[in-house]
């Protein structure tokens, strides 16, 4: 028997509980175990391991251009595999759950800073309709289950998460991971640095190690049916990102901003009323601390790395 059971373990935030929970009274399911979108695999690992609790990170995930591109597979994997993960805990008796959304399934026309109690009152951005409306039934899924067979299944929304293990895609993957392995074949040819947009966008990092620590707390702490957000509320210029990223990375030419490259949303910034109520003085790692441990993660395991 299982204490816990984290599921997407190769991922970036699987990885993550992975070094913090340690191998003793834990498994750590990756694709290679079973396809999460096939119900009786599904079912037969969790008859297998008997967790206690269930840390379900596994998801299909990409940047805006795949995201787009994808939007049928990305809905039909994300909601498979969340509808069985959750029966499986059900059937299996699991004491606790919890999943995550993103604060990009928020709507896209809603007011700033982004609550908890918001997530529904909307149609998300058309670029992740797909993605977006699956992650938010996890939600439902677990509120209905909750009310039907007690299940005690939660949902954590964190926003922009970043760090070891990221996917590290050149075109199709989230800012920080891009740039960092771009710099870094750009440093390699001598070349200067393109960055994308205009610079002025916003955006809420926060490391995963931190997210991590805070899905153990809930698992332990949380007791409330809604959903809560796990941010810092600390925003920073995607101009101020680049500049920390070319520094941690030793990069000696210049950066150029590409404006036929999009800049996406302003900002989103969220509330963290609720986390903070519960964690006043939890320390999220600066963002300048967060980019040098993934700059050195990435130059260690280049280049076994996710692209
Ligand atoms: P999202 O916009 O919050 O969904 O996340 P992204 O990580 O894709 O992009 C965040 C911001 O970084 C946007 O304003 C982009 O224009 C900007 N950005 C700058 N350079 C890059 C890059 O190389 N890749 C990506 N994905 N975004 C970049």
């Amino acid at each position: 028997m299982a204490r816990y059971l984290v599921t997407g373990s190769a991922g970036m935030l699987g990885s993550s509980l992975r070094r913090l929970l340690g191998e003793e009274g834990a498994v750590y399911l990756t694709r290679e175990d079973a396809d999460l979108t096939n119900f009786e695999a599904t079912a037969a690992l969790f008859r297998t391991h008997k967790p206690e609790y269930v840390i379900h990170c596994a998801a299909v995930v990409g940047g805006i251009g795949s995201n787009s591109v994808h939007s049928g597979e990305y809905f039909r994997h994300n909601i498979l595999i969340n509808l069985n993960v959750l029966e499986a805990a059900r059937k299996t008796g699991v004491k606790r759950l919890i999943s995550f959304m993103s604060t990009c399934v928020f709507p896209d026309k809603t007011e700033y800073p982004l609550k908890e109690t918001n997530l529904h009152n909307g149609a998300p951005h058309p670029s992740n309709f797909g993605y977006a409306y699956a992650k938010r039934m996890l939600e439902v899924q677990s509120s209905a289950y909750r009310k039907e067979w007690n299940c005690d299944f939660i949902v954590a929304i964190p926003t922009n998460m970043y760090g070891p293990c990221d996917d590290f895609a050149l075109e199709g993957g989230h800012v920080i991971p891009s740039l960092i392995h771009r710099c870094f074949l750009r440093q390699q040819e001598g070349a200067d640095l393109p960055a994308w947009g205009s610079g002025a966008p916003l955006r809420e990092f926060v490391y995963v190690d931190d997210i991590a620590r805070l899905a153990l707390w809930a698992l332990e702490h949380y007791r409330e049916e809604d959903p809560i957000i796990f941010s810092s509320g600390i925003e920073r210029s995607i101009k101020e990102l680049v500049e920390i990223v070319a520094d941690k990375m030793k990069f000696t030419g210049k950066i150029i901003w590409d404006p036929t490259k999009p800049d996406g949303q302003f900002r989103k910034p969220s509330d963290t009323t609720k986390l903070r109520r519960y964690l006043p003085d939890f320390q999220f790692t600066p963002l300048d601390e967060g980019i040098e441990k993934s700059v050195e993660w990435f130059k260690a395991n280049y280049p076994n790395i996710r692209q």
